[in-house]
């Protein structure tokens, strides 16, 4: 039946369940721990599956371990039927409510019903995990990296949750209730204020430099929160979105007609389209995707495209031919090298030569720029400049692989530390090698959305800053308090210190000293562990 439905590879999937639940030595396990040892049915299909999972895991063959994934999703629908408990439909929820849950992922996220989800609760991620982003950007506010939390809490009970400082209560008092409702208030307040005091067009600090602000997409919904937010472009479109949730590729049409849209509705501002960032916490059930044993540092972005050029140049042809009806420019993720550049702009030469011979029109000039987001690409900056008509970095990540802490583990998400010496001077180099060779030196990480760091971004050499749409009107405001010179001398000073904890207080110090409130990114919002 599935196979009918879905096509011999994705109905296999479902073969494979029934073979799992035909497996002979599960089956006696499971009878002679219930049957022998009396012990509870729900428990030991539970904890049996995980010790097969875990022999499964530690398997060399990639076949087999993501066989482990297969086995834990049969579970969880077994347990489903011995519970008696429906699954829950996270795209369609019957009222509003706060969803708690051990894991999602960006995948789930990207399909929650937005309406109705009042927040979320997870025990795993960090700050900077697509699905906190994703979060943010939907404006669903978020705690993350809870561990063990959602094992303390049960299916209806009430919780009050504050995104901004990371605090989840459970059964609140009314005097708790009322304070984080008069929070929520106030925070909607400060918003709107923000958006009305800053004005639309270019962001100019307080010398008069224009410091362009733009806004990071992962859906096409999010556009016109952006406009709102007087966005003076897409500076991000996180386009490996368009390849979650579905049974087969999207076909360039689809693709085309998705970047087309963006760009038009954006036209004459910016767009820019980045490359398909498939893999690390986000992965397409259609391609095969065997997981890596360490998904952040296995076949990712640029890496996946060039081993498989026939979908990575579906997706160049759709970025060209939209890219006749706005100002669409083309960025790739996780270029660690110039050779790495080189062959991702050989396959784009390639297929402009493709579309040139089929006469289908598309900008010959547009402009095409690297994120630097490997430690390596920093340290090639000098070299990569000369390839590319712009940098953007991808701080998320830089912090993730310059300090080795991986972005979506809960357990070391406190050693993820975006004012570390190391991070800033890295920026630097960045910024100074753009400067270099006369092209932009964007920042599109989370840190971008910080008004903690707009400052010293700027003093840095950064040009341009884009981030979730919600975090515009404050970065806006800052930009316009900020002088460059003194954000320079500010800059010198920090570059100075050797350790995150002085430079965060001197960040705190200059940032406070003028009345502000030194916070995580948007202020009262968004996803935080
Ligand atoms: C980054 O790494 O900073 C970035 C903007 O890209 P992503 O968060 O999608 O990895
Ligand atoms: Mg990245």
């Amino acid at each position: 039946m599935a196979v009918k439905e879905l096509g011999e590879s994705h109905g296999g999937i479902f073969h494979a369940h029934l073979l799992l639940l035909d497996d002979l030595s599960l089956r006696n396990d499971l009878v002679a721990a219930v049957v022998d040892k009396r012990l509870n049915a729900e428990h030991v299909v539970h904890s049996l599956a995980e010790q097969y999972a875990r022999t499964m895991r530690s398997v060399t063959d990639p076949m087999f371990r993501e066989r482990a994934a297969d086995l834990l999703d049969v579970t969880d629908r077994i347990l489903h039927h011995l519970l008696d408990a429906e699954r829950p439909n996270l795209k369609q929820l019957q009222h509003p409510c706060i969803i708690v849950a051990h894991d999602l992922s960006p995948s789930d996220a990207a399909t929650l019903d937005v309406d109705h989800t009042l927040g979320l609760v997870v025990d795993s991620g960090s700050v900077t995990s697509h699905t906190a982003i994703l979060a943010r950007a939907l404006e669903i506010p978020a705690v993350m990296g809870l561990s063990l939390m959602t094992t303390h809490i049960e299916n209806g009970v009430d919780i009050a949750l504050d995104g901004s400082v990371g605090i989840v209560v459970l059964h609140p008092t009314k005097g708790t209730r009322d304070k984080f409702l008069q929070g929520k208030h106030l925070f909607e307040e400060q918003r709107e204020a923000l958006r009305k005091a800053v004005e639309a067009g270019p962001c100019r600090t307080r010398d008069g430099v224009e410091v362009p602000t733009l806004a990071n997409i992962e859906l096409p919904i999010e556009v016109p929160h952006s406009l709102k937010a007087n966005a003076e472009g897409i500076g991000l479109y996180r386009t490996e979105y368009l390849f979650l949730n579905r049974d087969s590729l999207p076909t360039e049409e689809e693709q085309y007609q998705a970047y087309l849209e963006v760009a038009r509705a954006l036209k004459p501002k910016p767009v820019t389209l980045r490359t398909m960032d498939l893999g690390g916490d986000k992965f397409a059930s259609h391609v095969h995707f065997a997981r890596d044993e360490n998904p952040q540092l296995g076949w990712r972005a640029v890496r996946f495209c060039l081993a498989r050029p026939d979908i990575f140049k579906v997706q160049l042809r759709a970025m060209l031919r939209a890219s006749t009806e706005g100002n669409v420019e083309i960025m790739f993720p996780m270029i660690s090298g110039l050779e790495e550049l080189l062959q991702v702009k050989a396959v784009l030469e390639e297929v402009k030569e493709e579309l040139k011979r089929e006469k289908v029109a598309f900008d010959p000039n547009i402009r095409v720029g690297s994120m630097i987001e490997v430690p390596s690409a920093v340290a090639l900056t000098d070299a990569l400049s000369q390839e590319c008509d712009f940098f953007s970095i991808g701080t998320n990540d830089l912090i993730q692989y310059s300090l080795a802490v991986d972005r979506v583990n809960e357990k070391i998400a406190h050693l993820y530390e975006p004012a570390h010496p190391a991070v800033l001077r890295m920026i630097k180099w960045t910024a100074n090698a753009a400067r270099a060779a006369g092209i932009p030196c964007g920042l599109c990480g989370e840190m971008a959305g910080d008004p903690l760091y707009t400052e010293v971004l700027l003093g840095l050499g950064v040009t341009s800053l884009s981030m979730s749409a919600v975090g515009l009107p404050a970065i806006r405001a800052e930009i316009s308090r900020v002088s460059l010179e003194e954000a320079r001398a500010l800059a010198r000073e920090v570059l100075k210190m050797h350790t995150a904890r002085e430079i965060k207080a001197r960040l705190r110090e200059k940032f406070e000293s003028d009345g502000r409130l030194a916070g995580y990114a948007t202020p009262l919002h968004g996803a935080k562990t």
